[in-house]
């Protein structure tokens, strides 16, 4: 049986009382966040243009499986909402319609997977957006498994954030932004999807064409 009260001497350098502190809460069945590794993680991409429905479909699938879904737009404007420096930087990338560097990106997404507790699986919404993006995320964190692709129309990847921009804060849903998401989108998808088709893991999904 574990004791109760553990007295720890706190005259000491702080990792000898931090060693006894971790003793403790293992000896009562703590796990240490480490021993969650992202390698083992599975991870579903999730692709398409502007108001192809990544965020609406994410929201069913985790109302229906165990999985953790993080939306790499969400995570850039909660930190441009934050008012930090860098999310200045990234506001004015945002506003143009183009991608903001990949570095940034990706150190949000693994923070927050890493944060995520020990959540063995991930739909990772808007991300990768260029080939070099997820070639980068799977050498530091983990091959994805399957890469969901919505396909739409044009005329409804227009129409979708622009309906959504008179409710919506995002300064990203008006007409001229839209425009360029869309250029950015086509420019840059294309080598994405071929290279995870080529890979088998690509499922297209027509989502409003
Ligand atoms: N963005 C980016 N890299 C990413 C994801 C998003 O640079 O991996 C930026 C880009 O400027 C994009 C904006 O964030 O236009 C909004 O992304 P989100 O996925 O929320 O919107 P979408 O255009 O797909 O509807
Ligand atoms: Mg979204």
């Amino acid at each position: 049986m574990s004791e109760i009260l553990i007295k720890i001497d706190s005259d000491r350098s702080i990792s000898d009382v931090f060693q006894d502190n971790c003793a403790a809460l293992e000896a009562n069945g703590f796990q240490p966040v480490t021993t969650h590794s992202l390698k083992d993680s599975k991870v579903v991409f999730v692709l398409g243009g502007p108001g192809s429905g990544k965020g609406t479909q994410c929201k069913r699938i985790v109302e229906r499986y165990k999985v953790t879904h993080f939306s790499a737009g969400d995570l850039l404007r909660a930190e441009v909402a934050s008012g930090s420096e860098k999310g200045k930087e990234l506001e004015e990338t945002m506003k143009e319609g183009k991608l903001v560097p990949l570095e940034v990106t990706l150190g949000l997404i693994e923070d927050a997977m890493k944060r995520s507790g020990d959540s063995p699986s991930f739909l990772i919404d808007g991300f990768p957006r260029e080939i070099n993006q997820g070639l980068e995320f799977e050498r530091l964190i983990t091959p994805c498994c399957v890469v969901l692709s919505y396909e739409c129309s044009e005329e409804v990847m227009m129409q979708r954030p622009l309906e959504r921009g008179k409710t919506s804060e995002r300064a990203d849903d008006n007409e001229e932004t839209i425009k360029k998401r869309f250029h950015t989108f086509k420019e840059s998808m294309m080598p994405v999807l071929n290279y995870y088709d080529k890979e088998g893991k690509l499922r297209k999904i027509n989502d409003g064409l």
